[in-house]
């Protein structure tokens, strides 16, 4: 097979995107949050765990500790107790506390909205920073590389690379910044429903006449 211009990789990914987005008009987090704070706690609560799940924890949780200042304060025992379902409990609610503690005390108990603050900030890593960025903020600083993303990324051809910082800057390159957010979205929809990881439905999918490893 001919190697791809990236002119033509972008027109491409401009078509995949186009598709998507049509197909999956209701595509934006799953994680249930009334503001940057809240999405901050459900985002790292939702590392090696389902969205579903977070939803479940969150509301009781943000009701104890409904900001900074609550969860910077928060019993440790106790909050390993609420968030003990989604998994690594103890270093999930040490992250929680560690940020909450760093949020109150360097940005007056308002979460920053820039990438480098933010992933100094306990438990907050470059995706999480990416979520909180493009979902709370409104700011497309980068493109979220989780499991979905990566899968769909290696089989539609968009990037060849292994590891979730250069998948991402395939992205960035192909895609226009004010796509960066959504697309991520899209492409975990496509992948939770269509072009799911043991054997994915080429024959329901989409933009199957974009995709490089379309089995039909
Ligand atoms: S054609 Fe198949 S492999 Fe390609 S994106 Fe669609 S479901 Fe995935």
């Amino acid at each position: 097979m001919p190697r791809e211009s990236r002119k033509a990789r972008r027109e491409r990914a401009s078509r995949i995107y186009d598709l998507l987005e049509r197909e999956y008009p209701e595509a934006r987090t799953a994680l249930e949050h009334a503001n940057p704070f809240e999405l901050a706690v459900a985002t790292i609560l939702s590392a090696q765990c389902t969205d579903e799940r977070v939803n479940m924890v969150t509301p009781g949780l943000f009701r104890r500790f409904p900001d900074a200042e609550a969860l910077a304060s928060a019993p440790l025992e106790e909050l390993e107790e609420i968030v003990h379902s989604t998994g690594f409990f103890r270093s999930k609610a040490r992250n929680l506390v560690g940020m909450a503690r760093a949020v109150l005390a360097q940005h007056s108990g308002e979460l920053p909205r820039t990438l480098a603050e933010l992933t100094r900030l306990p438990g907050i890593g470059r995706k999480t920073a990416n979520v909180i960025l493009g979902n709370a903020f409104g700011l497309d600083e980068g493109v979220v590389v989780d499991t979905h993303v990566k899968r769909l990324s290696g089989r539609l051809g968009l990037s060849a690379e292994a590891t979730p910082e250069k998948i991402e800057r395939d992205l960035m390159e192909v895609f226009p910044r004010e796509r960066w957010t959504p697309l991520s979205h899209l492409l975990i929809f496509h992948g939770r429903q269509v072009c799911v990881a043991r054997k994915p439905r080429c024959g329901a999918c989409v933009v199957a006449a974009l995709c490089p490893s379309a089995l039909v």
